[in-house]
């Protein structure tokens, strides 16, 4: 049981890692506790992306009616749902394992730990590696109050036995915005409860003003500014007492409240590999941990915790270890959604983030999209563009609107090659889209800078 490499983890990092080294001629070894896959696959990315498609057909439903269909909509079936739902991440839990499977690596249903630097203890057997991939994801943390284990957090949302009538969820990140849309738009009276002004800390704050409404829009209760101080159960509801003084009496209490790297049990400290303050594996540029011929990828070392990053790295790795093609991956103008209800979607820097570095020209378009003129949906996109006054360089696009991440890929693009706004501007649109807003924006909205503010 010796490998060129053992990879600890069979999610997004590990199995790209794995499946191309192994693809190198390399042997290699791979451990997974959970499921194949990991959290994007089983209960990240892909069911989550289900659930907001099933919260849009409502609304889709009924939008119909406004080209003509005479639509009705019955009760959402819960379990019905969720069954549809398994049966195709069981689908891709056996692609997961077949890719490895048919890339030649040896594959372990079990947990790993360090016994030392060179060596594994993988479900009870020794197994010893030159090189060591540590990829084991991270996991949701709650808040420590009074009651908080009568709260559920993401990894339990893809498995209620029941849709909730009302829901509160505390946070206002990723995860939060998007149950928000899921549970409001299959219809439970839903509260989102979190400790900033806006929503989504770190998004231009046009995108999370035009948030907070739509979300306001789509029936969400909004509580900024608060905190959940504690949980009881009362008359068969969870009463959630907030730092406003207010009680809520719903059936369900989410906490989206950030996760934390999984290096609990790893005997990290056997193998001299060094964690920073959140228990993540701290690596340079090249994913070297302390110790050199052991490495870290993906959640674990909580840098940009996206899936396509978490891929890319492993590829690169795999690559620079094993296939004479040494690179790293640079995380600059990583493109990234919110799959909110429309989603937003965002590439490079927020206006306050370039403001701080210079003078930037800012174009801003708010409107009603074409389809939503017939079904009388009020629901408004915005698209707005960041521009470097000196250089003309777009620095950032973002939006929030149908289609936003579909449209923002596309841009990562043009923004990752280090388009121009005179590029943008000389660009024929396609016409009639949401799209091409973004090649005919020509007013500029404001300017703003050091010193300058934002208006
Ligand atoms: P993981 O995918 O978490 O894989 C780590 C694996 O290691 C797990 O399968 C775990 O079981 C296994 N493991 C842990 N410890 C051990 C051990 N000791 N031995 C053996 N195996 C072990 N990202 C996006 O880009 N787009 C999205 O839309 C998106 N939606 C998300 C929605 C939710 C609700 C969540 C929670 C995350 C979402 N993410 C999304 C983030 C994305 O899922 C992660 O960034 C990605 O899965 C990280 O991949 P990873 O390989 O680093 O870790
Ligand atoms: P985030 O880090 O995005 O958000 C955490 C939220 O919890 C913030 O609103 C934060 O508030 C709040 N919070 C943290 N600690 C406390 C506290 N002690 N009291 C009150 N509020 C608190 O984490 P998520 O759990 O939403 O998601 C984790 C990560 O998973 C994301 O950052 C992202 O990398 C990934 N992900 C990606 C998705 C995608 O690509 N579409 C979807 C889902 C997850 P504050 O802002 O004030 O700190």
């Amino acid at each position: 049981m010796h490998f060129d490499l053992f990879v600890i983890g069979g999610g997004s990092a590990g199995v790209r890692c794995a499946r191309i080294a192994a693809g190198h001629g390399a042997r290699v070894g791979v451990a997974e506790s959970r499921f194949w896959g990991g959290t994007c696959v089983n209960i990240g990315c892909v069911p989550k992306k289900f659930l907001v498609m099933a919260a849009e057909y409502g609304a889709i439903a009924e939008d119909a009616r406004g080209f003509g269909w005479d639509v009705e909509t019955r009760a959402h079936d819960w379990s019905a749902l969720l069954a549809a739902k398994d049966q195709e991440i069981a689908r891709l839990n056996g692609i997961y394992r077949r890719l490895l499977d048919n890339a030649g690596a040896t594959i372990f249903d079990a947990r790993a730990s360090f016994i030392d630097a060179h060596t594994l203890d993988v479900g009870g057997q020794r197994v010893t590696a030159d090189k060591i991939v540590i990829a084991t994801g991270g996991h949701p943390t709650g808040l420590d109050i009074p009651g908080a284990e009568h709260a559920i957090v993401s990894d339990d949302a893809f498995f209620l036995p029941e849709m909730p009538k009302r829901v509160a969820i505390v946070g206002s990140g990723y995860i939060a915005v998007e149950f928000a849309g899921v549970f409001a738009g299959l219809g439970a009276e839903t509260h989102l409860i979190y400790r900033q002004p806006l929503p989504l800390r770190g998004f231009d704050e046009d995108i999370r003003a035009a948030l907070a409404g739509t979300l306001a829009g789509n029936g969400v209760t909004l509580h900024p500014g608060t905190l959940p101080s504690a949980i009881t159960l009362s008359g068969g509801a969870k009463q959630v007492a907030l730092s406003n003084g207010e009680t809520l009496a719903v059936d369900l209490v989410f906490f989206a409240t950030g996760r934390a790297a999984n290096t609990r049990g790893l005997n990290l400290a056997d193998a001299g590999v060094h964690t920073g303050p959140r228990g993540e594996v701290l690596v340079d540029s090249a994913f070297c941990t302390s110790v050199p011929h052991i490495y870290a990828l993906g959640d674990v070392t909580d840098r940009l915790n996206l899936t396509p990053v978490a891929t890319a790295q492993g590829h690169a790795l795999a690559d620079t270890l094993f296939g004479n093609r040494p690179r790293g991956v640079n995380l600059d103008n990583v493109p990234t959604a919110v799959f909110s209800i429309p989603p937003i979607a965002t590439v490079g820097l927020t206006e306050e983030e370039a403001a701080k570095r210079g003078e930037v020209t800012i174009f801003l378009s708010r409107f009603t999209p074409m389809r939503h003129t017939l079904t009388g949906r009020e629901r408004k996109t915005l698209m707005k563009m960041v521009v470097d006054r000196a250089t003309d360089k777009v620095l950032g696009a973002h939006m929030l609107g149908e289609d936003a991440p579909e449209i923002i890929q596309g841009l990562a693009v043009a923004i990752t090659a280090g388009a121009t706004k005179a590029d943008f501007d000389r660009t024929i649109g396609i016409h009639p889209t949401a799209a091409e807003e973004f090649v005919t924006m020509r007013t500029q909205t404001r300017v703003a800078g050091p010193g300058l503010g934002g208006e």
